[in-house]
């Protein structure tokens, strides 16, 4: 088994006396930004004028601009947007980037795709938790955490590795596991994960199914809580037991529909195409194609943006939604609801 590491495991002494730059206070940013100020530690967040600004003061952080964040700090974590990095690197964030200090992401995108390209003597490591930002903050306020990866790409000082680790224990990261990977894997498999797994593969799963219900003539109302409401609902036993442990809480009835139908929906057609788009994310295609999409003001992103909030499970789920309001219980802000 690959090793994990633990709070026990880890030294966050090795963070005492030095500022953290928290660049960006979305969904990440804002749980690093406090979850390592209540661990103890120094940190400025770096964001521009507006809402994230406002919503870090109010939240009493100390707020800068990002060139300044980057001036006063020891350690850089960069938790902007992927697409619009690069530009704030370059303009705002290397200037401020002297010898001796550490360079931080949460995705190896920019770094591993060739658009970030950091001076030699600077340590360069990722601390990306593998799971939404807001959960990385409502799970750090009950005394628990979401894992983590993490990967050194340039070690100078001869200590990235264990300031990387203190970093993911001041995140609360180690009180549920801290796995070290490289920039390739972790920029591959997260960006495989989300398309052909828990993002685009769910979508596409969970529409198809709905439409095959609501084609079929049965009422999209009672669609939607079979094909979207009850997922949660699975999903939640299958992250607490596994698939075993999701079993043995359906009926046999529906167990026994699991084995001989799940292979029908998805079968080695799927497998071949899901090759398919691992390897044009190993080839750098879609890195391009993403890179080429904000750079023409992703005209497509809109429409399909707009043309997906318009598809019937989400009209209907609105309402439904708007009746069961416990649903939306522990969720805070819309922003914080993001998947990276
Ligand atoms: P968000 O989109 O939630 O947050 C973006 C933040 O950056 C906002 O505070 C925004 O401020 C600020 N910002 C945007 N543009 C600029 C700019 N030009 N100058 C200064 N500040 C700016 O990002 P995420 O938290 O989703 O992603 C951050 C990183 O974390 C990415 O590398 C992502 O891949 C990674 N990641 C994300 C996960 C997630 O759960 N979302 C999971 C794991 C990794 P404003 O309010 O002004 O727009
Ligand atoms: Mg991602
Ligand atoms: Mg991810």
């Amino acid at each position: 088994m690959a090793k994990m590491y633990y709070n026990q495991d880890i030294n966050e002494g090795l963070l005492q006396g030095k500022t953290i730059a928290v660049i960006g206070y979305g969904s990440q940013g804002h749980a690093h930004a406090q979850n390592l100020k209540e661990s103890g530690h120094n940190v400025v967040v770096g964001v521009r004028p507006g809402k994230s600004f406002d919503q870090a003061k109010e939240d009493g952080l100390d707020v800068k601009t990002v060139a300044e964040a980057a001036e006063q700090a020891d350690i850089i974590m960069i938790l902007l947007p992927d697409e619009r990095q690069k530009k704030v690197y370059d303009e705002e964030i290397q200037p401020a980037l002297k010898a001796g200090k550490s360079l931080v992401f949460a995705h190896g995108f920019n770094v591993h795709f060739g658009q970030i390209k950091p001076p030699a003597d600077v340590d360069v490591f990722l601390v990306a938790p593998k799971g939404p930002g807001h959960l990385v903050r409502r799970t750090y306020e009950a005394g628990a955490g979401v894992p983590a990866l993490f990967a050194v790409f340039q070690d100078v000082s001869g200590q990235a590795k264990d300031v990387a680790l203190a970093y993911a224990k001041g995140i609360g990261a180690a009180r549920a596991g801290v796995l070290e990977t490289s920039f390739k894997e972790e920029t591959e498999t997260d960006l495989f994960g989300e398309q052909a797994v828990l993002c685009g593969g769910l979508t596409s799963l969970v529409k198809a199914g709905f439409e095959t219900l609501v084609e079929a003539g049965y009422q999209p109302e009672l669609a939607y809580f079979e094909t979207m409401h009850e997922l949660k609902l699975i999903v939640d036993l299958m992250y607490e037991g596994g698939m075993s442990g999701m079993r043995y809480s359906i009926s046999d009835t529906a167990e026994w529909g699991d084995y001989v139908s799940g292979p029908r929906v998805v079968d080695a057609d799927t497998k071949a195409r899901m090759k398919d788009i691992l390897t044009e994310i190993q080839e750098g295609k879609f890195a391009e194609g993403w890179i080429a999409e904000n750079e023409n003001n992703r005209p497509d992103y809109n429409a399909y943006k707009e043309s997906e909030a318009k598809h019937q499970i989400e009209v209907v789920g609105e309402k439904l939604r708007a009746m069961m309001p416990f649903v939306n219980e522990g969720k805070k802000t819309k922003q914080e609801e993001v998947v990276g």
